[in-house]
């Protein structure tokens, strides 16, 4: 038997509705802010996530798929949305009609060790605002961000922390503290940050590792070291939130590694997917369009896992779609008129399921049943003779007879109106 790849999954027609409620709800809210949807390919050169992802960031390092194709280019499955939104604007100009809302959603592609919420396939839904530099825009797309998860139910148990990362002035300096401490603490931190350390001391405060992060908590904070300008930003961002009345906590750990991020960051965590506890993350980057080869432009975006969501509905429970109607005919003939009369209720948009599988009339209702059904009809070898139709009501089991002309389409969707 060939199995799907590790970390690879089916979503099963079961699960499905979840996932449609999810990303009906994702398209309702970022279109009523004002964002259209882009959808960019699946693999791009490895060099633009490089470029945009980082090429030292996890991401690039541990975690791509990388591949010659048979041409000899080097590409990769996309690991994230971002750098495809980046390019996408670029390539077509749209720094010339700023600003340029758009939204994404669809499979991610990373080589991480799979556990429950973490695949090697998994979908992302995000948001990127271009042109939009002040605290506006980025209080509104965590207004924007805190709406879906109320509006899908999952809001309980989630929290929203927020963080700035300076800019380029005051990065600097803090960043040359945050060395200087560090190396005094060298030995604490784990074999993944210390070589890292001369080039990327940053990375060390959202590390998992236990003496990292108990060296992290004393360290000093980006946010007692802002300069004038980006802390008048996160103070605009701070007094937004509170006046929207959107609860936040400012977490001083939660960083970016790379340069090109800069002022707000943001996460959204959970308490109930133990380890696996990000929902969304998200921030500012005005230095990458101009990284990437674009004019300079502020934009802002974020990213939610659609995995970490679904698991998050399904203790919310999502309704599965039940079959409005379910026809169910015994024997041959009947089969062959059910089918007939089937279509003509289609024709007038009425949702029907029809056994296929055929069999006794008590298996066939077994079936209706267990796919949920709200009503049966019922083509027997008495209603063959007679020509009628047996209506079953399966929540409170009442029945009545029906002429075959009888029982349009307007007559049947009148019951489920
Ligand atoms: P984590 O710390 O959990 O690895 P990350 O920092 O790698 O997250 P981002 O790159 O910021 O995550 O992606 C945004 C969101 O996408 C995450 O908050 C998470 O919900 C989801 N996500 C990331 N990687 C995976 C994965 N392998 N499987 C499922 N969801 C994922
Ligand atoms: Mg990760």
């Amino acid at each position: 038997m060939i199995t799907t790849v590790r970390g690879v999954r089916d979503i099963l027609p079961e699960d499905v509705p979840s996932w449609r409620f999810l990303e009906e709800s994702a398209r309702a809210v970022f279109s009523s802010y004002g964002y259209q949807e882009l959808r960019t390919p699946l693999f791009e050169r490895t060099e633009l996530f490089a470029r945009a992802v980082g090429a030292t960031s996890d991401i690039v390092e541990k975690e791509m798929y990388t591949f010659a194709d048979r041409g000899g280019d080097s590409l990769s499955l996309r690991p994230e949305g971002t750098a495809s939104v980046v390019r996408a604007l670029i390539e077509n100009n749209r720094q010339r009609v700023l600003p340029w809302a758009v939204y994404y959603m669809g499979p991610m592609f990373r080589y991480e060790r799979p556990q429950k919420g973490r695949y090697r396939q998994f979908h992302q839904m995000g948001c990127e605002l271009f042109g939009a530099e002040g605290p506006l825009a980025d209080a509104e797309m965590m207004a924007m961000v805190l709406r879906l998860l109320r509006r899908i139910g999952v809001e309980a148990s989630l929290t929203l922390e927020i963080n700035s990362l300076g800019c380029a002035g005051c990065r600097g300096p803090y960043r040359a503290r945050l060395f200087a401490f560090l190396q005094t603490h060298e030995a604490a931190l784990c074999d993944h940050c210390r070589p890292r350390l001369p080039h990327n001391p940053l990375r060390t405060l959202d590390c998992k590792g236990e003496g990292c992060r108990a060296v992290a908590g004393k360290a000093p904070c980006m946010k007692d070291h802002l300069c004038g300008a980006c802390a008048d930003h996160f103070q605009g961002l701070t007094a937004l939130l509170t006046a929207m009345e959107l609860p936040f906590v400012v977490n001083p750990l939660l960083v970016r590694g790379l340069d090109y991020y800069n002022r707000t960051a943001f996460e959204v965590t959970t308490t109930a997917l133990g380890t696996q506890n990000a929902v969304a993350a998200g921030g500012r980057y005005d230095g990458l369009v101009a990284e990437m080869g674009g004019q300079p432009v502020p934009a802002i975006g974020f990213a939610m896992g659609m995995e970490r969501l679904v698991l998050l509905l399904e203790a919310a429970q999502v309704a599965m779609a039940r079959p409005a109607f379910y026809l169910v005919a015994v024997g041959e003939a009947a089969g062959r008129r059910g089918l007939l009369l089937a279509e003509q209720w289609r024709n007038g948009g009425v949702p029907v399921t029809m056994d296929l599988l055929g069999g006794s009339l008590k298996v066939q209702m077994k079936r209706a049943d267990r796919a949920g059904a709200r009503f049966a009809l019922i083509l027997g070898e008495r209603e063959m003779v007679q020509q009628t139709i047996l209506l079953k009501n399966m929540t409170d089991g009442e029945q009545s007879s029906l002429a075959w002309n009888e029982v349009g389409w307007e007559r049947l969707a009148a019951l489920i109106a």
